[in-house]
Order: structure tokens, then C-alpha cells, then sequence
């Protein structure tokens, strides 16, 4: 059943791709494994999938040590500060960037690293009461600061559309985002904020048409995830 759904995945992908002219290469699917054992996850990789997306650090902390080295793991859920010394030798991209705290932590440790740690913006482009991110007036001067922290790689945006089946409403978050990305570029033309992490199972389509780069999808390949 995970091969079939990854082989339908990539179909969609390309056809979506074609019927808006990009290039399918141009996106990449972080396979999101949370709740998921061991197992299933090694059934995705013997199916050559060996990007990553868990949202909590201890259980992204256990998956890794029982995959083989060349997973990529990328932590797409919130992060707070004091949990950046577990994740932030192992860990290839944090798409949950959304403080000014949080990039001055993850700053330090890249620091001893002697490299930078790719981290995208989490924007809260809906202003959902709900969800973590960068509220969308706050986006400008909150890069502009990152910017300066030599230890921080600020690869592109990170948005989760709301949960509504109206396709108008997820179709202008996922805009919104890459105008706040295309404006970036206009101040900063030496960075290249290259990557848009929109779209899940429900929307990635549209993600597509409107300019991702990174789909996080679960349940479309895994099935309805269950919380135990
Ligand atoms: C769970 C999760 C996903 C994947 O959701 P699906 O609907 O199962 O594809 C994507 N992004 C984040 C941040 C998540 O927590």
C-alpha cells in the first residue's frame, strides 16, 4: 500500500507540475512519519524515500538512532529553545523557526558546530489563535535580525494552511507566503530564501501551483495517523 500511494504521490506531483509549468525536480516530499513505528518507516526507505518530518524532538530523537545514516531528518514541529542541544547536530532542516530566542539558541550551537543550521520561518500567515508561527507583521524585522546570526542558514518560509475544505482560503495563505518570500528577496537580493514548505495530504496541489518546494505528507502515503 506505501508503494502504491508514493507511486500515485509522484504521479499527481508530476501532472500538477505540467499543468502549471514547473519543474517537477523542484519539489521534494518530506515523508512526515510521527506516530508511526520503526517499521513503517523502513518500508518507505527500502522504497528509496529518505526524507524525514517528525514535530517532536523525543520521538524524532528515537526514530534516528534505529534508521540507517543516510535518512535525512527534518523537525517540522515546534521547538523550544531548550530542547535545540538534542536536535541540533542530527537534524538537516528546522522548518519551525518562529522566535527571536529560539534562532539566537540554534545560533550558539551551530556556532560550535562551525557551520549553519538550515531552518526556514514558521509564518502564521492565517493569524490563527492556534497555531505557533510568526504572526505576519512580525515577519520583516524578525528576518532582518536573523540575517545577522552567522550560525543560521535562512533557507525560505514554512506556512500550515487552516483546516477548511475552501480551496480560495488555502490558495491565499500559501500566496501570502511566497509574497512575504518574493518581498525578502526584493530587501535581501544576496540571500535566495529558496525554500516554501506548504502543503500537506489535503492541499499540496494547490501548494504546488502557488510555489512549494517542501510537501510534508503523512497520512496521504501512511494512512489516518493513530494517537496512542
Ligand atoms: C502532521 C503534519 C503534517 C502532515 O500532515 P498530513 O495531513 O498527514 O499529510 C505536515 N506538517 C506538519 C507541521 C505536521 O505536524
Amino acid at each position: 500500500m506505501i508503494l502504491n500511494n508514493l507511486l500515485s504521490l509522484r504521479a499527481d506531483i508530476q501532472k500538477t507540475c505540467a499543468s502549471c509549468g514547473r519543474n517537477p525536480s523542484s519539489v521534494k516530499v518530506v515523508l512526515v512519519t510521527k506516530t508511526l513505528e520503526v517499521d513503517v518507516i523502513r518500508e518507505a526507505y527500502g522504497h528509496a524515500m529518505t526524507v524525514f518530518g517528525e514535530n517532536k524532538v523525543q520521538e524524532l530523537l528515537r526514530k534516528i538512532d534505529r534508521m540507517p545514516s543516510d535518512c535525512e531528518w527534518h523537525l517540522i514541529g515546534h521547538l523550544q529553545s531548550n530542547k535545540v542541544k538534542y536536535v541540533y547536530d542530527k537534524v538537516a532542516m528546522i522548518h519551525s523557526l518562529d522566535s527571536f530566542r529560539l534562532a539566537q539558541e540554534i545560533d550558539k550551537f551551530a556556532r560550535r558546530l562551525n557551520r549553519k543550521i538550515k531552518c526556514l520561518m514558521q509564518v502564521n500567515v492565517a493569524n490563527e489563535d492556534t497555531k505557533f508561527g510568526v504572526s505576519t507583521e512580525d515577519v520583516f524585522p524578525l528576518v532582518s535580525k536573523i540575517l545577522d546570526l552567522k550560525g543560521i542558514d535562512l533557507a525560505g518560509f514554512m506556512a500550515i494552511a487552516p483546516l477548511t475544505s475552501d480551496e480560495g482560503i488555502i490558495r491565499s495563505c500559501f500566496r501570502q507566503l511566497r509574497v512575504i518570500r518574493d518581498t525578502c528577496l526584493v530587501h535581501y537580493p544576496h540571500f535566495s530564501f529558496s525554500e516554501l514548505s506548504m502543503g500537506m495530504s489535503n492541499d499540496y496541489k494547490v501548494a504546488i501551483e502557488e510555489g512549494a518546494t517542501l510537501l510534508r505528507i503523512g497520512s496521504l502515503i501512511f494512512g489516518e495517523r493513530v494517537y496512542t
